[in-house]
């Protein structure tokens, strides 16, 4: 894997895509691809940058040199845990954020997002396995967060998030996906809010095919594209 190059690393994951695509009928634009440049440099990420229009990062911290010299490039995505102290450095930065995961920082992030005068887009970041040392929220509590962010006027529900085990072989998170498939959809039966919620922030370097199949529409692809 390492003795590829950027390019030919792209090119190997879009093909992957591509194919897992193929094998559950979905196209190609329902897929988006947030390149997770956490793992590198600056000057890496420049040239992630030339290939991939969206980058997550997960730590304020590590990712405020990135945008003070890459800032007007691209779309970026916060993928971490977000403390409630870091909102006001990622607002206005980070146009989507992938881990809404309780009450007190979506306050924060409504306070200081109608301060700025902007919408924030969020995913609900969902503890779905259970397991102790994964951020988010468990999935029996999705239903009554969703229905409390209904007066938050300037977060946009965008969709849910996890992450699945890792360590484990890709299949065994298909049940995972499927479980945030299934609360997104739910949320949308019930018309929680008055606009679709669409999206699906699932799948990693090791079980993005399988994210695919089960519906993902932002997969986040840090070590099968930066490299370890
Ligand atoms: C690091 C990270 C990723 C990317 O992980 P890889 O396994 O390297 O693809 C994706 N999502 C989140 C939330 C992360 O922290």
């Amino acid at each position: 894997m390492d003795a590829l190059n950027l390019n030919e690393r792209v090119e190997l994951v879009s093909s992957r895509i591509k194919q897992a695509l193929m094998r559950c009928g979905r196209t190609e634009e329902e897929v988006n691809v947030i390149a997770v440049t956490k793992y590198g440099s600056i000057e890496n990420m420049k040239e992630v940058l030339e290939h991939i229009r969206h980058v997550g990062e997960s730590r304020w911290q590590d990712a405020q040199e990135k945008w003070e010299r890459l800032g007007n490039n691209g779309t970026w995505h916060f993928i971490g845990h977000l403390q409630t102290n870091k909102v006001k450095d990622v607002l206005g930065k980070f146009e989507y954020i992938h881990s809404m995961d309780r009450i007190s920082l979506a306050q924060e992030i409504e306070k200081k997002a109608a301060q700025l005068g902007i919408t924030v887009k969020c995913f609900l970041q969902v503890n779905v396995s259970g397991e102790a040392t994964k951020q988010g929220m468990a999935p029996d509590q999705v239903m009554a967060f969703a229905e409390t962010l209904r007066k938050f006027k300037q977060i946009q529900v965008m969709g849910l998030m996890t992450m699945a085990p890792h360590e484990t072989r890709p299949e065994d998170a298909r049940p995972v996906f499927k479980a945030l498939r299934q609360l997104r959809d739910e949320i949308n039966a019930r018309g929680i809010f008055d606009y679709a919620v669409p999206h699906l922030s699932m799948g990693m370097s090791n079980d993005f095919e399988i994210a695919i199949e089960e519906g993902s529409t932002w997969i986040r692809l840090g070590s099968a594209i930066v490299g370890k």
